[in-house]
């Protein structure tokens, strides 16, 4: 390697600590944390693996962006705040240029949710891979978890599903960057606000990564219960309806990440979800109703969207 590990590390990834949170940061054997008092730690990785998550061409900047939106979609879905990150790097070579941009999409992202990168690893192989750790912070008792959701409540979904999938077959099809549906392939967005609003509000949640349907599916599966989705009441955006006109509601119910959350709420907190629609200024459609059954059942699917969660059946 042309640059040392501990010049790299300080060059991308060292930024000083902003918050009191961290006593001591990236440059010790160990980052040394101040969890506020009384609060639970919730914890989440992920990682990426070029050419399997994303495409290896993808601009490093939305590599950045994208590790850490996994995650803190995961603490949104838990209702958590973000606090602190880390991250262990699996690098073929030394590539100034991509861990320049890589890093100033990942900081971009944690900055924005104040979330402190406070250590890692970076070693050397074949392949690119990226792994990130996120740890958080929720009231005790108050985690939204997926196993609450009881029959009788709403089922809901944020933004507009499909949008990701469908930027993810715009860019496979030569799309420029800045195309709306690939942007949000690209640079999805983790309902962070949201997901803390409806955690005394919603009874379950799971962050939309793999598809609405499939997602959903977890959620029900964890809580014991069953579901039916309307396919009419689908939140379809006009760039979806656009471009993709005859398989819009398919790629809305099985297309994956949008990191989108889908909730569900019982029947006296409705309201409290219509307000906060409006005062997050996000959509929030409410699109099918839990039950006590053991699956979950599209009312006014057409031949397209069976297919479609056919095709999710047959990949459990
Ligand atoms: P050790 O061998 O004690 O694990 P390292 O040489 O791996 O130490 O790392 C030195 C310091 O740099 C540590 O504080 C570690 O957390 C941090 N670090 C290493 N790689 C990264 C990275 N990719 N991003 C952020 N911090 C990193
Ligand atoms: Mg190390």
């Amino acid at each position: 390697m042309s640059l040392g590990e501990f010049d790299l590390i300080d060059r991308y990834f060292r930024r000083e600590a902003r918050s009191d949170s961290v006593v001591h940061g990236v440059g010790d054997d160990g980052a040394v944390l101040r969890p506020s008092a009384g609060l639970e730690l919730v914890a989440a990785v992920d990682s990426l693996v070029d050419g399997v998550h994303f495409p290896s061409n993808t601009d490093p900047n939305d590599v950045g962006w994208r590790v850490a939106a996994v995650n803190l979609s995961d603490m949104a879905a838990m209702g958590a705040v973000p606090r602190w990150a880390t991250l262990a790097l699996t690098l073929p070579n030394v590539d100034e240029d991509w861990l320049g941009e890589f890093s100033n999409g990942l900081l971009e992202a944690l900055d924005h949710s104040g979330t402190a990168l406070v250590g890692g690893d970076t070693t050397r192989g074949d392949q690119l891979v990226i792994t990130l750790q996120v740890l958080g912070e929720v009231a005790t008792g108050k985690a939204l978890t997926r196993s609450g959701a009881r029959p009788g409540d709403s089922v809901f979904v944020s933004g507009f599903p499909g949008d990701a999938a469908a930027g993810l077959r715009r860019l496979q099809g030569g799309a420029d960057a800045d195309d709306a549906l690939v942007r949000r392939f690209c640079r999805p967005t983790p309902r962070l606000a949201l997901g803390q609003r409806l955690a005394p509000i919603a009874s379950a949640a799971i962050d939309v990564s793999d598809g609405l349907y499939a997602d959903l599916a977890r959620l029900a599966q964890a809580s014991g219960v069953g579901a039916v989705l309307d396919v009419t009441e689908l939140p379809l955006s006009e760039a979806l309806l656009d471009a993709f006109p005859d398989s819009a509601a398919s790629l809305a119910l099985s297309g994956g990440d949008d990191y989108e959350l889908c909730f569900t709420v019982p029947p006296d907190h409705l309201e409290a979800v219509q307000s906060l629609a409006g005062e997050l200024e996000i959509r929030l459609t409410r699109i099918g109703e839990i039950d006590s059954g053991n699956d979950i059942r599209c009312l006014n699917a057409g031949e397209d969207e069976i297919q479609g969660f056919d095709h999710f059946r047959e990949l459990r």
